[in-house]
This record gives C-alpha cells, structure tokens and sequence, in this order.
C-alpha cells in the first residue's frame, strides 16, 4: 500500500484566478412570460427578482406567472397544437428541433455563463455538461420526429396534445430539453415552467425559438414559484403533466391528478449507493466518487450520496478520498479552474445545514477540508460523514448537497441490502473489476440506472427515470417518446 500522506501537499499551489467573461450575456432588466411566441407582461401584474447566489446581485426582474397566465399559455399551446404542429409534416417538425439544437450550440457560451450566473454551478460544468447535453438532446429527437412508426412498430402513434412542464433548478436549461424535445418530436405543444431560482436560460431558451422561427404558441415558458407550478397543475386543458422535482411535490401532484385522466410522469428524489467493492481500480473508483457526489454541489438527484466500502479497503479509501478533497477548489463559479460552485439558494443552503447537523447530533464523524467561503452568497463545504448508520438522517434522507454518508459491507449481498435500503430508487454505483459482479448487481440493485466503474453519465439515447418513491416515467432514449404519445388501436 502506498502511503498517500508522503507526497507532496497540493495546498503548497495556488491557481491564478481564470474568470469566463460575463459580458456575452446581456440580461434585459425585465423579462415578460413566453406565450404564443411574444414576451407578454403578466395578466398578475407581479414580478420578482433573480439573483446570482454566488454574489447576491440581482440579475433581472422576472414575471410571477398567475392563474390566467396560465389560462393564456395553455390556451396558446392548444391553438398551436391544433393549428398546424400537430399536423406538420413530421420531417418539418425535425427540422424546427435541428434548428434549436444548432442554435444551441452557436449561443453556448452565452447560455453556459447565463447558468452558471444564475443557478451557482461551476462554468466548466455548465460549459462542458448541461449546455452540450442540452443541444444533444434535440439533436437526438429531431432524428426520432419522423421515424415514430418505427419507434413503435404496430402501434400508430400519435402526439397527446398539450403538455405541462414543470422543471428543477440543478439542471435547468438541461431539464428543459429533456422536456421539450421528446414533447416537440411526438408533435405535442409545451406549456413549460421552470423553477422560481433559476428563470434565465428558459428565458433566452425562449429568444431560441424565435430566432428558430418556431410557430407561434409551440412553446410556452412562463416563470413563477411553487403557486404558478399548482396553477399549471390544476389546469383542466392538459393533456399531461411532467414533473422533475421533490418527491413532497411531486406526491401532491400526483394526489392532485388522481382520476383526471392527465397522464402523469414524475421524476424525483434519490438517495443513490455508490458501491465500492476491494478489487477496484482505486484511484478511478476515488474520481467517480467525487465526481458522484460533488459535481454540481450534490445538486443531482442521482447523486451517489450513500458510499458503501468493502471493508477491507475502507480505511486506505477514506484518507485517499480525503486528500483528493482538499484539492476541490471552491469559489466564484464563473472561474474556469472551479470544481464547487454556489449553492442554489439560502433555502437550500438552510436544508443542508439542518440535515449535517443532524449527522453530528445522531454520532457520525464528519469530515471538511480546510477551505474559505466567500463571504458573499451561498456557500457549503465538501463534506464527508464517517461512522454512518444506516437508521441516521444522513443515510436516509435526500441531502442534496456537497454531503457525503460512507457506510461499510462485507459481502455482495449485504452491499445490496444496503444499497436497497432506501424508499428511493433512481440510480447507484458499481465498482469492481469483474464484469460478472457487475451485471449480478446491476440485476438486484432496485434502481433505474446502474453505473460500472463509472457515475453521473448520460447521454441522449439513454433513459432515465425511477423506481419507488423516485418517481416513474423514463426520459431519454426511445423510452422518453412514449410518455408524449398515445396509441390508436
Ligand atoms: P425543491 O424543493 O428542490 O425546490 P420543488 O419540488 O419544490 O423542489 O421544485 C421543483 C419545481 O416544482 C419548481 O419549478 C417549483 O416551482 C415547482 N413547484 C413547487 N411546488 C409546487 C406545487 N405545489 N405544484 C406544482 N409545482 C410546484
């Protein structure tokens, strides 16, 4: 075993700061609600302010979305859908989708630093992860808008009609085109909210379409809080609603839907285990981690927020583990050589503390490397618990934070208990050198995606979605048109 404590310390290097410039992104003061293809002012007459939570600074005043507004964009969805969307010609409505993509891809640095602005996340995960996927995923469903038979052999698709959208605020221009791409390619219209912290890139999302030429009334955005998502909820003119959010909400949405007849899907909490078993390759397994838990300040729901180690190596992972976090650089998310950005808001913030807080109080160690918060914003620590039981808070409740539980196992079978042991199922972690352990796990982890010897990939054509309290439903892949169709027999 090499002793990690011999080479060099990596706090003796600092990094000169490395700044993105902000000035590709020019912000109006005031941003109306999208409906029917214009920038509108709310029928609410109410707005409120978004803000950079790195910094505080207000970035723009954004519309506070109502009841009627809500009337107005599902009313505009319904006249787009049935004059004209859902009768184009499917090859024209891929091209719409390619346009997007494309212009996705030409306004990327504007829109990666508008997210990183004003969700909190660093610029090289906005710039390399959520932008790209993003133009990704509407490259991938204009390819399926013209080929749904094929999709569904025998089964005569055919769009629902209009969708209701309702998105989070860890992925939120990424979210939007999980969204928006399935619904647009099966030749459905979108109504489309996103969260009340994060407005910004659905905003220039909307400026996309205008400049893509889309019809008028296709795609509908309009900002607000929780009260503009229930709104949307209630709303009798939908033909479906999807959900990405809190497993609280999400359950009051489905309670609310019960015996309407709008189909559902949701997508929800997790609470994902990261298996580490002693024949890894260590070093790589100690990189998906990181990359696990701390990408994006643990704002992921398929976060892999539960570590289980074999026993055997438990030790010698903790102080490698330990020492790569030292080596995290927090601050300024606009800063290309940043690894933790902000937290997404103080909301957020207080819901991290109280649950850390209640690691320590119920007897786990816990774990930060030395590392100064700005003084301005919304900041957390890389955080790793030790001595975890499996009854703490901690271990069992969704953190969604920088926040890190290690438990320990001796036997495949008692990682998968552990590992099941949760009222959550969205994804987990393998890593192991045999590709036989690998698929027996992957056959009895309850979880919709399982990794090997990696975590947090995703790509288009892949689908995603949970079991159990993380909701059901799949997005991505040709399973993500499914829930936007419905079939004549
Ligand atoms: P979080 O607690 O992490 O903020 P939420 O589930 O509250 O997650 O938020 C996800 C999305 O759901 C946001 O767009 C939010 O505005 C919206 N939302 C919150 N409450 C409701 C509700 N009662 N009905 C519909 N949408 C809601």
């Amino acid at each position: 075993m090499t002793d990690v404590r011999q080479r060099t310390s990596p706090l003796e290097w600092e990094y000169a700061p490395a700044p993105e410039a902000r000035d590709i992104v020019k912000f109006q003061e005031r941003y109306g609600l999208f409906i029917g293809g214009e920038l509108v002012e709310p029928r609410s007459k109410e707005w409120f302010p978004t803000i950079s939570p790195a910094t505080e600074e207000q970035l723009a005043e954004v519309a506070l979305a109502g009841a009627e507004d809500v009337d107005a964009a599902v009313g505009a969805a319904r006249n787009a859908f049935e004059n004209g969307w859902s009768t184009l010609r499917p090859a024209e409505r891929a091209k719409y989708l390619y346009r997007i993509a494309r212009l996705l891809q030409e306004r990327s640095r504007e829109l990666a630093v508008a997210e990183s602005l004003n969700g909190g996340k660093p610029i090289k995960e906005s710039r390399d992860v959520d932008v790209p996927l993003a133009a990704a995923h509407f490259f991938y469903y204009a390819g399926w808008a013209d080929k749904l038979e094929y999709a569904f052999p025998n089964r005569r698709p055919a769009p629902l009609g209009v969708a209701g959208q309702i998105i989070p605020w860890n992925f939120p221009l990424l979210m939007l085109a999980w969204k928006i791409a399935p619904a647009l390619a099966a030749g459905n219209t979108v109504v489309l909210k996103p969260a009340e912290t994060t407005p910004l890139t659905a905003l220039i999302f909307a400026d996309v379409c205008r400049q893509a030429e889309l019809p008028a009334g296709v795609v509908n955005i309009i900002t607000g809080d929780g009260s503009t998502g229930a709104h949307l909820v209630r709303h009798r003119g939908l033909d479906k609603i999807a959900f990405t959010g809190s497993t609280e909400v999400g359950k009051a949405i489905q309670r609310e839907l019960a015996g309407t007849g709008t189909r559902l899907t949701l997508e929800l909490g997790g609470k994902a285990a990261n298996i580490v078993f002693d024949d890894c390759a260590l070093d790589q397994a100690i990189e998906g981690i990181v990359n696990g838990i701390y990408f994006n300040q643990g704002h992921v729901c398929c976060a892999g927020s539960r570590l289980l180690v074999q026993e055997p190596i438990a030790e010698l992972l903790i102080a490698k583990l330990k020492r790569r976090l030292e080596t995290l650089r927090l601050g300024d998310p606009l800063d290309k050589n940043t690894d933790i950005g902000a937290i997404n808001s103080r909301a957020q913030l207080e819901r991290i503390r109280e649950l850390v807080a209640s690691g320590e109080e119920e007897g786990a160690e816990i774990y930060q490397p030395p590392c100064v918060l700005p003084e301005k914003g919304y900041w957390f620590a890389p955080t790793v618990f030790t001595n975890v039981a499996q009854s703490y808070r901690i271990a069992q409740e969704e953190i969604f934070g920088p926040v890190l539980s290690v438990l320990t196992f001796r036997t495949p079978d008692e990682a998968i208990e552990k590992a099941n042991n949760t009222a959550y199922g969205l994804s987990a972690g393998v890593w192991t050198e045999k590709g036989s352990r690998i698929l027996c796990m992957a056959q009895r982890l309850r979880a919709g995606v399982v990794w090997a010897n990696t975590f947090n990939r995703f790509d288009p054509a892949s689908p995603f979605g949970g079991y159990k309290e993380s909701g059901f439903g799949r997005e991505g892949g040709r399973h993500g048109l499914e829930p936007y169709l419905r079939f004549e027999e």
